[in-house]
């Protein structure tokens, strides 16, 4: 008899969900994680003495309301945090865009730039909340089989095209029209202001190897509007960095029956006449389950965790093409003080950046830093989305001071020139030098500093290539095609062997959404007594 039920490979905040549903179904669920911290990309760590800061994610997707409500999270700790301010954008002419939430109040900000944009930017919120209503269930639905669509799935699709029908001819077109658009053509159509563009743009191109005129990127812009209604992405922080969420993820788990070992790292899915059976850990150590479930992306599952004699040539070669070419990297800094940013004064400075601070004051700018990356070295200028978590949560360093996490995206995965190890220090240098054009004090408010690099990222954190979304989320890594055409409803081409993570459907980000909807899928099989 099988020890387990379920062993999930990976205590991410994926691998953590499901294991929420899956015991909570009864089923006695073992979570494995190699690091000594379970969290995945979902952590906060001590940065510098007293000082804490989410390591690697730093706003929450936004989680599922469905996932935060199913698993009670608010019983075990979770504390969201809702700024004001989604977005503060940076120019070096000293002039800053601040985007709040509400649409009226972030118009009332861009009419001090364009007037023509403030009224374009509140039809363009509008219509991103109606298509995002359309779009949103897809999200917590099982992509579609190709070759036999149950009749579930035909009445799932048929409500999202009869929500589709009653978009209105002019969200019906811009929604068709839209997904295959590169974004800067989209936001160049409603704007005018470059600052705003960029900003727009900004979010379609997150985490992802392509600049704003890479052709579908505005699938990205979309994809927000279906997990969050707004076209700017969200700025919501967990009270104690996003470790805390996944901390009170493993106490809801632990408290529905499961078991989460850390420093548990799985080398190896073994299987016997097509099926997992269980898996080895380093060590040598190996323990069964009558179903395995992977929270480590699809590279490491396909390529790494099962012998390739176990998988069909054809399955191989797809897996093999799976892109996962990372191009982002972090720099979380311990300051000694708020640094001011130019052109940001007032008293309402602080609440000001108390949500996301963008860095990439326009299109070609943001273009520009792409290219970098894609001859293979980092950008002096790159594109910078930063958070000053302390600002509104005061748990994270000593009173007075503050924590700063700095996501910096264009950095490749493959330098051309030397590698991450013997360059850190000098990007890491580069990328401050970029920040104290905008903020002219922060080099001397800098108390201690953290480096992670796209290479850090695949052999500290265990991201294939560094890519922070577990792969591309491009037309053809997406929804039915995530992360391979045939194989997005969660199981693989081996029986009993799932996968959880962010590189199923519905992709990246914090949401949950993916563990969910694999809990789903694995509580159906082992009801109808297929696993
Ligand atoms: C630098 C960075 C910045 C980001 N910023 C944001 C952001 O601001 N907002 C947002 O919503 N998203 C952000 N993301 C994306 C988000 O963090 C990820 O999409 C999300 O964490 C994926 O969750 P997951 O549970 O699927 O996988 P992961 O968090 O990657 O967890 C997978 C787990 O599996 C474990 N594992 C892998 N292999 C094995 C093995 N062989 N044995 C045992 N365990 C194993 C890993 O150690 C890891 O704990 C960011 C990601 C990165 C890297």
């Amino acid at each position: 008899m099988p020890e387990h039920d379920i062993i999930i490979i990976g205590g991410g905040h994926n691998g953590l969900v499901a294991a929420c549903y899956l015991a909570k179904a009864g089923l006695k669920t073992l979570v494995l994680e190699r690091r000594e911290i379970a969290g995945g990309a979902s952590i906060t760590e001590e940065i510098h003495p007293g000082f804490h800061c989410s390591t690697l994610a730093h706003a929450v997707g936004p989680i599922s309301p469905q996932v935060v409500a199913d698993l009670n999270l608010s019983q075990f700790g979770l504390e969201v945090i809702t700024p004001e301010v989604r977005v503060l954008a940076l120019s070096p002419d000293n002039r800053s865009l601040c985007l709040y939430n509400e649409t009226a109040r972030a118009a009332g900000e861009i009419e001090n730039f364009s007037s023509k944009d403030a009224k374009s930017y509140t039809e363009f919120a509008t219509s991103f909340a109606r298509i995002g209503r359309v779009l949103s269930p897809l999200a917590s639905m099982t992509p579609p089989s190709l070759d036999k669509p149950g009749a579930a799935e035909i009445w799932n699709l048929g409500k999202v095209g009869l929500a589709f029908r009653g978009l209105g001819k002019k969200d019906e077109y811009r929604l068709l029209r839209w997904g295959p658009m590169a974004v800067a053509d989209l936001a160049a159509e409603w704007f005018e202001t470059e600052l705003l563009r960029a900003t727009v743009a900004a979010r379609g191109i997150f985490g992802a190897f392509a600049g704003p005129w890479s052709a579908g990127t505005s699938l990205g812009l979309l994809w927000q509007a279906a997990l969050d209604g707004n076209p700017i992405g969200p700025s919501s922080f967990v009270k104690g960095g996003l470790g805390a969420f996944t901390q009170a993820l493993a106490s809801a788990a632990l408290s529905a029956g499961a078991q989460i070992r850390a420093g548990a790292e799985v080398l190896r899915i073994e299987t016997a006449e097509d099926k997992a059976t269980k898996v080895m850990l380093k060590g040598g150590e190996e323990i069964s389950a009558r179903a395995i479930v992977s929270n480590a992306d699809p590279r490491t599952t396909f390529l790494r965790l099962i012998d390739p004699v176990n998988l069909d040539p054809t399955f191989l070669s797809k897996a093999r093409n799976y892109r996962t070419t990372g191009t982002a990297a972090k720099i979380n800094v311990a300051l000694s003080g708020l640094p001011s940013f130019s052109g940001v004064n007032g008293g309402d400075a602080a609440a000001k950046l108390s949500g996301r601070i963008h860095i990439g004051p326009d299109i070609d700018y943001l273009e520009r830093a792409f290219d970098a990356s894609k001859y293979g070295d980092y950008s002096p200028e790159p594109y910078l989305d930063i958070t000053i978590p302390s600002l509104s949560d005061s748990t994270l360093a000593p009173a007075g001071k503050h924590v700063m996490s700095v996501y910096v995206q264009f950095a490749p995965y493959k330098l051309k020139e030397g590698d991450w190890n013997s360059r850190r220090e000098e990007f890491a240098d580069s990328v401050v030098n970029q920040l104290a054009r905008y903020a002219p004090d922060i080099k001397r408010l800098i108390l201690g500093r953290q480096i992670v690099t796209p290479l850090d990222l695949e052999q500290i954190y265990g991201l294939s290539g560094g890519h922070i979304h577990h792969g591309e989320q491009t037309l053809d890594q997406f929804f039915t095609f995530r992360p391979l055409i045939g194989w997005a409803q969660y199981r693989t081409p081996i029986k009993a062997l799932y996968l959880c993570g962010a590189g199923t459907h519905p992709g990246g980000g914090i949401t949950g959404m993916p563990g969910a909807n694999a809990a789903r899928e694995i509580i159906r099989d082992f009801r109808a007594r297929k696993v």
